[in-house]
């Protein structure tokens, strides 16, 4: 087995204000987590790894991937505190490929075009993410909320999922981090990556659509997204 997703849906989306986790919620009728496990079913990766939350596991096989004929999931496995952890237990529960595409449930709007590009880059580059230059100014402030920087905005890129990486390069990375008592604030694969190894991550021009829910507002937005196409 060559490319294998992992699709992360082990959160547990405090920001949305619902007793619902986010990727369960409802867009136009589906669960959120149905859409990029969808996307993922038609394009070219060859095996999912789903990671869902504590004790979700029969729930997730049951009424995400047996009712919507999701046949690529080669297994379920459960997520930890973190997202961080989330990852590692999924890079774990992968014997053996080459690629691997980390991808957050929480981004139904992923297309088969930036998959495609997600798995052209990764043979060429051995780790790139989904990104988008940014379109707003970024201030960096101090902690009294006063900026203090204002860094070059056409060297600023919005990062998203997937992030792709050879397997063992991502594995070597994870298991680094997870005895490193000092391993900071870690918010994306790439973080990871390019903390433990020496190698350099590629930004793949990704598309503004390919959002994350995180609020409710998101719900809509994605749904105008999803009809549209
Ligand atoms: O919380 P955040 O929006 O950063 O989550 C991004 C993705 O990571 C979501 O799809 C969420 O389900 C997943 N996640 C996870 N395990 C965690 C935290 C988040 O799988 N402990």
């Amino acid at each position: 087995m060559k490319h294998v997703a992992i699709v992360l849906a082990g959160g547990k989306g405090s920001r949305m204000n619902s007793d619902i986790p986010k990727q369960y919620m409802e867009l136009m009728g589906k669960p959120v987590l149905y859409y990029s496990l969808k996307a993922f079913e038609e394009s070219d990766i060859d095996a999912i790894v789903l990671v869902v939350g504590k004790g979700e596991i029969d729930y997730c096989r049951k009424n995400i991937v047996e009712r919507y004929g999701i046949k690529k999931v080669v297994s379920v496995v459960e997520g930890g505190s973190e997202r961080y952890y989330s990852v590692l237990n999924g890079l774990r529960a992968i014997s053996g490929c080459d690629y691997v595409y980390v991808h957050d449930g929480a981004r139904p709007c992923v297309s088969s075009g930036i998959i495609r590009k997600c798995l052209d880059e990764v043979q060429i580059y051995k780790a790139c993410v989904a990104a988008v230059p940014v379109k707003d100014t970024i201030k960096v402030a101090d902690d009294n909320g006063f900026a203090v920087e204002t860094p070059d905005r056409s060297l600023l890129w919005q990062i998203q999922t997937p992030q792709c990486f050879e397997y063992s390069l991502v594995k070597y990375a994870y298991e680094a981090m997870a005895v490193d008592d000092n391993r900071g604030n870690i918010t994306d694969d790439a973080m990871v990556v390019e903390k433990y190894t020496d190698a350099r991550v590629k930004m793949t021009k990704s598309e503004y659509e390919n959002i994350k829910i995180t609020t409710p507002e998101d719900i809509m937005i994605a749904e105008s997204f999803l009809n549209k196409h």
